[in-house]
């Protein structure tokens, strides 16, 4: 049978589904399950264009499939049916919009068109058969400036040009007041514009404006907006087929008083309250509201403007929650007081609101707590750890100016105005914070990069707060006393503030303060620490059977951290001990820095001990207080890893000057380039404990900081379990022999202290010839962990240093689909790690195994990671709730069985999780 690429929906049923998302797309599948039973809710009928057809019209080089155009009339034929109207009749004409949709939402970022299917005659039959002229010609010109612009390419301001010019003429501000005539006006005057710029007339036939409109849609796929969305979004090019297309016949909120058009929440995207909120506009079409060109009203006026259709709205809300066991996020119109859904979709929230909803479904046994743990995206916690403005601070600030608290955080940077000036002053190393009227699509680099958003004019469903919300940018909208004097320059409240002038917004209350205002780290509490606690019970009760069969139970997360600060993040971020203690990152700061350059510089052992017996109590210092800070939760430190040249480097200029004038050039110009091609390659040299093999005293001066502080402890009754790693290790011969005399050193520690200090001595699995012999070196080594930069590293054989350089080619040209530095590649370094387990716990069963490389924060390779059969990723401080979450989906996911599982039936309340961290039994 010939491929099926197009499915009709309305009537009371459909040809598709929700579980079609792949085809239809999220809003070709919803708008069809809305369509039938047993939703029935009402939803104007049409049909959607497949995915598939998209796939194919790029594959056939812009062109459709055979066979699409007669079943594209079958079905038009039929919707003609269902509505009594034909498309293009003179009398009656059935109007249609063509829209996009791909299986993720990706909002705003394609096309659109409404109102098609007029034309100079279709506009008079509309008139006449609605009896309302201005509407009709309303819809006329709304159709040419929408087809001209998105389908055609006609710069949108051109249109707006004409119509602000007719809006001067008669002195008026809103488009809603243009009368009959200026609207003819306008339509005559865009036509003229049209036939300028495409050397063609306005199509008049109504089909041709609709494959017009289709081409249009399935071309803005690959518009520079939408490929940048998926780019921000990580959705990687060729895991979507590509957009649908869905054709539906016109309802209109543009008839006049009693019509209108919204969107609106089944509960609130920025806090996650459940409550039913949203905005709309009378008299209005969707473009209106979402472009945030006037400032809607809120869904609570229409309880008390229209009751009717507003509790109507308010059961739909209900049975679509309760269907889809998710917030929602629905477009509505009213045409002449009756309701019509439009669309509904999971909707787009920010990292708290995601938290609170999934604690409150749960709750509400709408949800089970896995389900409840799947439903927030890692990612979205850091939104949580943003820092928040400072109480007492803003106590002491000037507010300047409030708006709507779109998406919540404090933003502090320089003002600039457009996205472009976003992305270069941000590339200059300056924090920007993007003040605009209203944000379109096109804006989205200069989104990223700003600190915070700010707009004059749009609601919280405007495009600035949706897309805020989604890249976790704190975001104030609306902001109404906000107005543009000129391009560097805006007035709020009669002072003045110039591009590069600081402001700090409150994206939860929507203030503005002037200048910068203090932020202060975010905590864990509430839901969050209810949301995370589970994802620890999920974690903890885990077991899973490894490719080499052994069975592991549990899955901790761990943190990297250097100074006690980091320490005190990390156990108040939830960390089950520390992964990974760099000992160089501790001679960063004076007075330590220049007491080890002294010992490197050391002419003879001799003189090298001494130096090093001054840095000894410096680093026991250290030592001491991150211990403590852990409060009895394991904590690796790893013995001196860098090249010593690393902390000794001083530059010549004349060798620059001889090379410039050797070449003929100026040296600043060639200092340029030199820069541009300097490479730092994987530094392979005397670093690692390649140092302690020719340097014992360095390793034995560190041990024996580690030994005394953990006496220290010990004798004050506090809590520590304190393990020595080995960095760089290619040999068991060095494991042995570091190990025998660290053990050495220990035991001298002890018996002057009168201690009995046992600390645990591991490696770290870094190159690949390590993990080929991983038996041997399991022999000398308590536990592994496998620090993958330099196991990327040396398996690609790319510096870590250098490889930004190329690094976005290989992606572009999927030459590879991740950057290995990001996302642990299961082929290279995630082989070689099985590879590890597997020989490791052939020697010892029950060989602790971490990570605590960068990979140990992305939540694909901490996936990886529990396949492997780790027992802990550690990854830095502020990741720790993240990786917290991602190890609990990795396990929900391992064990998911393919059927997907219902919300619990009638079960007890769910009890509140009570998730503060225990303190941990001291171990000696
Ligand atoms: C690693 O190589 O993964 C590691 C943790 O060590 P470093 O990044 O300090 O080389
Ligand atoms: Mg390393």
């Amino acid at each position: 049978m010939a491929t099926k690429y197009v499915y009709f929906f309305g009537n009371g049923d459909a040809d598709g589904d929700e579980s079609m998302r792949a085809e239809l797309g999220g809003k070709g599948a919803n708008l069809a399950q809305m369509a039938k039973k047993p939703l029935s809710l009402p939803v104007p009928p049409g049909f959607t264009i497949t995915t598939d057809v998209c796939q194919e019209f790029y594959k056939l080089g812009r062109k459709y499939p055979a066979g699409l155009e007669a079943e594209v009339d079958k079905y038009l034929a039929k919707l003609e049916k269902a509505m009594g109207k034909k498309l293009g009749d003179e009398k009656d004409p059935l109007l249609v919009s063509v829209r996009s949709g791909a299986a993720i939402s990706m909002p705003g970022m394609m096309d659109t068109i409404l109102n098609l299917g007029l034309n100079d005659k279709a506009v008079l039959g509309l008139a006449a058969k609605t009896g309302n002229e201005r509407f009709a010609w309303d819809a006329y010109r709304r159709f040419i400036q929408m087809y001209g612009d998105v389908a055609m390419g006609v710069d949108h301001d051109k249109f707006e040009a004409i119509i602000e010019k007719v809006k001067k003429i008669r002195g008026i501000k809103d488009d809603p007041e243009l009368n009959v005539d200026e609207l003819k006006k306008i339509v005559e005057e865009y036509k003229k514009m049209y036939k300028k710029e495409k050397g063609e007339d306005f199509p008049q036939d109504a089909k041709v404006q609709m494959w017009g409109a289709i081409g249009a849609v399935f071309g803005s796929w690959m518009n520079p907006r939408a490929i940048k969305y998926r780019k921000l979004n990580n959705i990687k090019e060729g895991a979507l087929k590509g957009t649908a297309v869905s054709v539906m016949a016109m309802v209109f909120g543009n008839k006049g008083n009693t019509s209108g058009t919204g969107v609106c929440f089944s509960r609130d995207p920025s806090t996650g309250e459940n409550v039913f909120m949203g905005e709309y506009l009378m008299n209005a079409q969707g473009e209106d509201v979402v472009a945030g060109i006037r400032t809607p009203q809120k869904l609570s006026q229409l309880q008390k403007e229209n009751p009717k259709v507003y509790d109507q709205l308010c059961k739909i809300r209900d049975r679509l929650e309760k269907h889809y066991h998710d917030m929602q996020d629905m477009e509505f119109t009213v045409e002449e007081g009756k309701l019509y859904m439009l669309q509904c979709r999971n909707g787009k929230r920010t990292g708290a609101a995601a938290v609170k909803m999934a604690v409150d479904m749960v709750a509400e046994k709408l949800i089970t707590k896995e389900q409840a743990l799947l439903r927030v995206e890692p990612e979205q916690l850091n939104q949580l750890l943003l820092p928040q403005l400072d109480k007492d601070a803003v106590k002491k600030a000037t507010e300047i100016a409030a708006g709507l608290n779109a998406s919540p955080g404090a933003g502090c940077g320089q003002i600039v105005f457009t996205a472009d000036e976003a992305v270069e002053w941000a590339k200059a190393g300056k924090k920007v914070l993007l003040v605009r009227k209203e944000t379109s699509p096109d804006d989205i680099a200069g989104m990223a990069v700003a600190q915070g958003i700010l707009t004059s004019t749009g609601g919280r469903t405007s495009h600035a707060a949706v897309v805020a919300r989604g890249m976790g940018t704190p975001c104030v909208c609306g902001c109404s006393e906000v107005t543009f004097k000129d391009a560097n320059t805006i007035v709020v409240k009669g002072k003045s503030y110039k591009k590069g002038d600081f402001l700090t917004i409150d994206g939860a209350t929507g203030k503005v303060y002037e200048g910068q205002v203090a932020v202060k780290p975010a905590t864990i509490s509430g839901d969050l620490e209810t949301f995370l606690g589970w994802a620890d019970e999920v974690r903890a009760k885990s077991t899973r059977k490894t490719a080499s069969g052994q069975t592991v139970k549990g899955f901790d997360v761990y943190a990297n951290g250097d100074t006690p600060k980091n320490a005190e993040d990390a156990f108040r971020f939830g960390a089950k001990g520390i992964g990974l203690c760099r000992t160089e990152h501790m001679f960063f700061d004076e007075p330590k820095l220049t007491a080890f350059q002294k010992m490197i510089v050391s002419e003879n052992t001799e003189d090298r001990k001494k130096n090093l017996a001054k840095i000894l109590p410096l680093q026991q210092k250290d030592f001491y207080e991150i211990i403590k800070a852990m409060k009895g939760y394991p904590v690796t430190i790893r013995l001196l890893d860098p090249p010593l040249n690393e902390f000794i480097q001083a530059e010549s200029k004349d060798q620059l000057n001889a090379l410039a004038k050797k070449l003929d050039m100026k040296p600043a110009a060639l200092a340029a380039k030199v820069a541009a091609l300097d490479e730092h390659n994987p530094m392979l040299g005397h670093r690692g404990c390649r140092l302690a093999i020719t340097y014992p005293e360095i390793y034995e001066m560190q041990v024996e900081a580690i030994a005394r502080a953990t006496a220290k402890l010990d004798k004050e009754g506090v809590a520590h379990e304190v393990q020595i790693m080995i960095p760089n290790v290619v040999s068991y011969r060095e494991v042995e022999q570091i190990r025998g005399q660290a053990e050495a050193v220990i035991a001298n520690v002890n018996k002057e202290c009168g201690t009995n200090l046992k600390f645990a001595i591991g490696s770290m699995v870094e190159f690949p010839r390590t993990a080929l012999i991983a038996d041997k070196v399991a022999k000398f080594a308590d536990f592994f962990s496998f620090g993958t930069n330099d196991l990327s590293q040396t398996t690609f054989g790319f510096s870590r240093d250098d490889y930004g350089k190329f690094i976005e080619s290989y992606l572009d040209q999927r030459i590879l689909e991740d950057d290995p530095f990001a996302t642990l590649d299961p082929d290279g370094p995630g082989a070689l790690m099985e590879i590890a387990e597997a020989k490791g716990r052939s020697v010892k069963k029950n060989l602790h195994l971490g990570i605590c490389g960068e990979h140990g924060g992305d939540p694909a390779s901490i996936a990886l990671c529990y396949k492997i059969g780790l027992n802990y990723v550690s990854c830095s401080p502020f990741r720790v709730p993240l990786a917290r979450l991602a190890g609990a989906q990795a396990v929900i996911k391992a064990n998911a069985k393919p059927a997907a599982k219902k919300a619990p039936a009638k079960k007890p309340a769910a009890k509140k999780a009570t998730t503060a961290a225990k303190k941990p039994a001291a171990k000696k």
